[in-house]
This record gives structure tokens, C-alpha cells and sequence, in this order.
């Protein structure tokens, strides 16, 4: 097994004299684990995966693949997150001025990998967005948003995959297909998964449940 993500005696405030909000002395998630983090709203959850995917950097020992990230500058962290993650992030992060496609092909306009025809036109058909596909991304549904932000970060095959409650607003057939998809791209192509939700009715498909509050000291 070998470690994809691997923490040591990590913090992280929001403000320089902010409280602390992480402090995680030791994690480690290996090649192809697919990971279920939960913990209470407030927890954290939502700032590891920003940290995770180098938005924010906190002090202390981050390795991503092997690669640092408090070593690298902004545009370093930004070019590494277009490589390798794909970010679903909780609020979507969409770009409102762009189509559904420009949207969802947005990883390959930061990074030097190639389209997999293939599999965008699967991402989007399993998905329900082909029918939508030219619309601008303020002319969808919240749900519709949020399997936008999944193809986008399914469709250039990450290596690490950071979900951020992203079934939060989808209903029952839509978040059956997110899944299926999901987990067969986790497996075709050996991604590591770290998946954040608060529903209980899924976590079974996950190899490894993880609750913040036991690696993370700091109490809510
Ligand atoms: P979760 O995702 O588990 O609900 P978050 O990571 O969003 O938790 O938030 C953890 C803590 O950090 C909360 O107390 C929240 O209020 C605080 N927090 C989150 N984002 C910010 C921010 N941009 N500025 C200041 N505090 C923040
Ligand atoms: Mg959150």
C-alpha cells in the first residue's frame, strides 16, 4: 500500500489569531481507499479538503503523491489541483459566465492532459446534463449545479477525487447514478476517494469511515 495522502502535525486557523479549527498530528490515506469522513457541521470537514486540494495552507506537513504542498507558491498549488484532484467543491464553484461544457472541461484548460471523448460523453450523459449542455451555468437547478461540479471533476480521470457533500441536493435517481459512475471510475482508473456527507445510507460502499473528530483534537 502505498500512502497518497499523508499528514503530520497539521493546524490551520481561519485569521492570523483565529482559534484553531484543525489539528490533526497524523493521517494517512493510502492508494485506492475510498474514504467516508463525516462529523458534525462546524467540524472541519469542509477546510481538511480545502486544504487537501492546496486552496488554503495551513503549518505543518502536508504530502500529496509525494510532493509537499506548503513548499509550493499558489500557482504551484493551483497547477498541482488541475493535475491530479478533482474537487467537488460544497458550494459548486462554477463559472457563471461559461456553459455547462466549458464548465465541465475546465481541468484541461489548466493542465497538459488530453480529453477522453469517451468518457465526457458518458460523465455527462449518466449525469442527465446532455439536454443542458450549452446553457450557462446561473440558468440550472441547484441540483442540476451540483452534477455539473461532479462531471467537472470525474471527466479528467484525478487521481485523488474530493467530494464535498455532493449528493447534498440530489434526488434519489440522480445520486444512484452519481454513485455508480463514481465508483467505477474510482475503480477503472485507481483513485484515491475522500467523500464528505452526513448520509449514513451510503457509507456502506466505503472501504474505510472516517469521523473527524478522531483524528482531529480540535473539539466542536
Ligand atoms: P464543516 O465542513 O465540517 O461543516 P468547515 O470546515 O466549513 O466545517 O468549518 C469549520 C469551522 O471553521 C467552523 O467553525 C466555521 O465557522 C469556520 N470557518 C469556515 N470557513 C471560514 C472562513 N472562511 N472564515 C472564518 N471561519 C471559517
Ligand atoms: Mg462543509
Amino acid at each position: 500500500m502505498s500512502a497518497v495522502i499523508q499528514i503530520k502535525d497539521l493546524s490551520f486557523s481561519y485569521g492570523a489569531n483565529g482559534k484553531p479549527v484543525i489539528q490533526i498530528p497524523h493521517l494517512t490515506i493510502n492508494k485506492n481507499e475510498t474514504v467516508f469522513l463525516f462529523g458534525p457541521s462546524g467540524s472541519g470537514k469542509t477546510t481538511l479538503l480545502e486544504i487537501l486540494a492546496g486552496v488554503i495552507t495551513g503549518q505543518g506537513d502536508v504530502e500529496m503523491l509525494g510532493q509537499k504542498t506548503q513548499n509550493m507558491s499558489l500557482s504551484q498549488r493551483d497547477q498541482f489541483r488541475s493535475e491530479h484532484i478533482g474537487y467537488i467543491f460544497q458550494q459548486f464553484n462554477l463559472i457563471p459566465y461559461l456553459t455547462l461544457r466549458e464548465n465541465i472541461l475546465l481541468p484541461f484548460t489548466f493542465s497538459g492532459k488530453k480529453m477522453d471523448q469517451a468518457l465526457y460523453d458518458k460523465v455527462v450523459t449518466e449525469l442527465g446534463l446532455s439536454e443542458h449542455i450549452e446553457k450557462l451555468a446561473t440558468q440550472l437547478s441547484v441540483g442540476q449545479q451540483q452534477r455539473v461540479a461532479a462531471a467537472r471533476a470525474l471527466v479528467a480521470k484525478p487521481e485523488i477525487i474530493l467530494a464535498d457533500e455532493p449528493t447534498s441536493a440530489l434526488d434519489y435517481d440522480h445520486r444512484e447514478n452519481f454513485l455508480k459512475i463514481l465508483f467505477s471510475l474510482v475503480k477503472a482508473q485507481g483513485s484515491t476517494l475522500i467523500f464528505v456527507s452526513h448520509d449514513r445510507s451510503i457509507q456502506n460502499l466505503f472501504e474505510r469511515h472516517l469521523n473527524l473528530a478522531d483524528v482531529n483534537a480540535v473539539k466542536v
